[in-house]
């Protein structure tokens, strides 16, 4: 009997351990953990429900679950038929993330979607929380590891990354505790983070926060690289490792979207792009819900064009599928010692 517990004891602690290490090619889904090999093509940064009333206000009566489905319901079925297996909601808490909402909507459409943990403080801290300005960033990242081990307020539903988001200039002091907190929070959960970030100099001032704190840029999402003209500045983003999200995709942008992506692929680094809209959603602030932008340039206006350029179907598969899912597979991404 003693044998046998002696025996039992380590297998368990080893069992503890792995349940949290985040395991090697999983994503985390509304619906739970999928394996990074099923995910089909993804659209990484779009939006079903954005609520702009601020943090001081905000509260989930102020839409109505039923009526946001079946606005959304419609665009999602449309990317759905288009070849898009995995959605990526990017609307932070504060913001009008529902992830009840968004269950509701990945099981009526079959669609993979993932949300997030995490704090958006672009636009002046408009969508910051009061308790935020006091804690210090080991505390907000505490709330974070948390939701990504037990889910978002009592759903179960779990965090697929850490969104968060700054300003376009320098970072303020409390931007900087955000992009502490991120590191922090990967560093436990090894959940990629994505941050709204624009212009290359926030960019590049978040990466060495994460260097600082030991996490690698592979772990870092610059969220609308597109707002930064200089694209020498996208190939130095990406050569330290870092993703670049060209994610304000539509119909009059096209030529734009060709041009950027061309010139990461002439710098070797077609692996580090990743695509989307930026596009929705329903607004509670709207007369019933406002306008609403759809999903589907990415798959009826760009993949055609840069077909017509000579794009291979690799080099489409690699945008489409590969780079997305490595940069959402949950890993501890540390900066090499
Ligand atoms: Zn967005």
């Amino acid at each position: 009997m003693r044998k046998i517990l002696l025996f039992a004891i380590p297998v368990l602690l080893a069992y503890c351990q792995c349940k949290t290490t985040p395991e090697k090619g999983i994503i985390m889904t509304v619906n739970g953990p999928v394996s990074s090999e099923k995910l089909g093509s993804w659209l990484t940064h779009e939006h079903i429900l954005v609520d702009f009333i601020g943090a001081d206000s905000i509260s989930n009566d102020r839409w109505k679950k039923s009526e946001v489905i079946e606005k959304a319901f419609p665009y999602l079925q449309q990317v759905k038929e288009l070849g898009c297996q995995t959605f990526v909601e990017c609307t932070p808490d504060f913001l009008g993330r529902d992830p009840l909402l968004l269950k509701s909507l990945s099981d009526s459409t079959g669609l993979n979607i993932i949300t997030n943990t995490g704090l958006y403080g672009a636009r002046n801290n408009k969508f910051i929380p009061a308790y935020a300005f006091e804690e210090t960033a080991e505390q907000l990242a505490k709330r974070w590891i948390t939701e990504s081990e037990t889910g978002i307020d009592g759903t179960g539903i779990k965090p697929g990354f850490i969104k968060i988001g700054v300003d376009n200039g320098n970072l303020s002091e409390i931007h900087k505790k955000l992009i502490t907190a991120a590191a922090i929070a990967h560093l436990k959960t090894g959940l990629v983070i994505a941050s709204h970030t624009g212009p290359a100099i926030p960019a590049f001032e978040q990466i060495e926060i994460l260097k600082q704190e030991g996490v690698s840029p592979e772990a870092f999402i610059w969220v609308h690289a597109q707002s930064e003209k200089d694209f020498s500045k996208h190939i130095k983003a990406a050569q330290s490792g870092a993703w670049i999200s060209l994610d304000g995709l539509s119909d009059n942008k096209l030529q734009d979207y060709v041009k950027m992506i061309n010139n990461l692929k002439d710098n070797n680094l077609l692996n580090k792009v990743l695509l989307s809209h930026d596009a929705g959603w329903y607004d509670p602030g709207k007369e019933n819900g406002g306008n609403y932008r759809g999903y589907a340039t990415l798959f009826e206006k760009l993949i055609p064009l840069l077909r017509n350029e000579n794009y291979s179907e690799k080099e489409i598969n690699q945008l489409l599928v590969i780079n997305p899912s490595q940069a959402f597979t949950i890993k501890i991404r540390k900066v090499p010692q």
